[in-house]
């Protein structure tokens, strides 16, 4: 059975193809977040703890790191690195991804991750690609940096050419004459490849922003136009990263873009009604965004009986009240009038009765 979801991304494809990282598809009815620092570093396994509890489902584990100057911090490597991911798997449960920078640390990878990520700077790399099909492994194929949509594509098919199609594309953000952030995110790209291909689309806004405070902003765009899954940099103590402190977020910054996309996700992707799991994990994300609108409402409904009492007026307007349910009533033909009149007075009703312990937040 097919449920409409509110808002359905003009070009959203039903046929997308899913592709796994661990246990975790992309490409499905969910958009999970792939998030830890951009490098691993010691402490590791406490930032992935941190990434995990923020809401990401696959870690960044990225122990080899492409860097434009020789001197920068290059990445703890395999030999230190790979201990820290394979503990930090065990501890959280979650898959991880890392960046082989050549064809031979594909083999170094193996066993220990379960996507390989390909940077902007090797997309033109095709040894590289070829390798990364030949793996089997799944690929993350992030944009290059100047690259068009064809280019990008025609990257994608020599990891495909070898007879592997666990292939997710990356829009990072593309270098433009603007200067402010450190690229500029193509957003077009998320509903221009929907008719190009069927693969899953990513986004990593971190790379596009090169500053923390916009990430969040072009995560929500990138959840908007329907993007597949997020990549972001996420460090307990962002200053003290040791590669791109500047665009890291915090794991409370992350945990209110996992909410974000949590909510979108109700709102635009198709449903599976399938199953009784199926259902019983869109009815979850549904109730998550139902009670996170009603724990702002009754802050909201604080806030108006402040204003009321200042104001003389009383503290119900029950000709207010029955324009909401006339008005909620169109929005909810399905469930009619009688029953959203019962739901609306149990709203109303218990977000009254919170109003004492959330008026002194209103107030202030
Ligand atoms: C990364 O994600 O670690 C990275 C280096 O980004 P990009 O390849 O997009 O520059
Ligand atoms: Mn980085």
């Amino acid at each position: 059975m097919t449920i409409e979801p509110l808002l359905i991304s003009a070009t959203r494809r039903q046929d997308t193809h899913r592709v796994s990282i661990g246990a975790v598809e992309v490409g499905g009815h969910t958009v999970p977040i792939i998030a830890g620092p951009c490098a691993v570093e010691a402490g590791y396994v406490e930032h992935a703890v941190a990434a995990h509890r923020a809401g990401a489902s696959v870690l960044r584990g990225c122990v080899l790191k492409p860097r434009t100057r020789p001197g920068s911090f290059q990445g703890l490597g395999t030999t230190a690195g790979l201990p820290l991911l394979d503990e930090a798997k065990r501890v959280t449960g979650l898959p991880v991804i890392a960046e082989p920078l050549a064809a031979d640390d594909i083999e170094l990878l193996r066993g220990h991750v379960n996507a390989l990520l390909i940077g902007a700077r090797s997309m033109h790399n095709t040894p590289l690609l070829r390798a990364a099909g030949q793996s089997g492994m799944t690929v993350i194929l992030k944009r290059g940096m100047s690259a068009t949509y064809d280019e990008w594509l025609a990257a994608a098919d020599y990891v495909a050419a070898e007879g592997n199609r666990q292939i997710i594309l990356c829009e990072r953000g593309i270098r433009t004459f603007e200067t402010a952030t450190r690229n500029t995110l193509d957003v077009s790209a998320i509903a221009v490849l929907r008719d190009m291909t069927d693969l899953p689309i990513a986004v990593d806004p971190s790379h596009a922003a090169g500053n923390a405070r916009w990430v969040p902003s072009l995560a929500v765009a990138a959840l908007a136009a329907g993007a597949d899954a997020l990549l972001i940099e996420c460090h307990p103590d962002p200053a003290a990263s040791l590669c791109d402190a500047a665009q890291a977020i915090t794991p409370e910054v992350l945990s209110r873009i996992v909410q974000t996309s949590q909510s979108l996700c109700a709102m635009t992707r198709p449903a599976v009604a399938g199953s009784v799991a199926g259902c019983r994990a869109m009815i979850d994300t549904i109730d998550d965004a139902v009670f996170r609108m009603l724990e702002y409402r009754a802050a909201m409904v604080a806030a108006v009986q402040h204003h009321k009492s200042a104001a003389l007026l009383p503290e119900r307007d029950r000709v207010r009240e029955n324009a909401i349910v006339e008005r909620l009533s169109r929005h909810a033909p399905r469930l009619g009038e009688q029953r959203v009149d019962r739901l609306v007075h149990a709203i109303i009703d218990e977000c009254l009765d919170a109003v004492p312990e959330l008026s002194g937040e209103a107030v202030a």
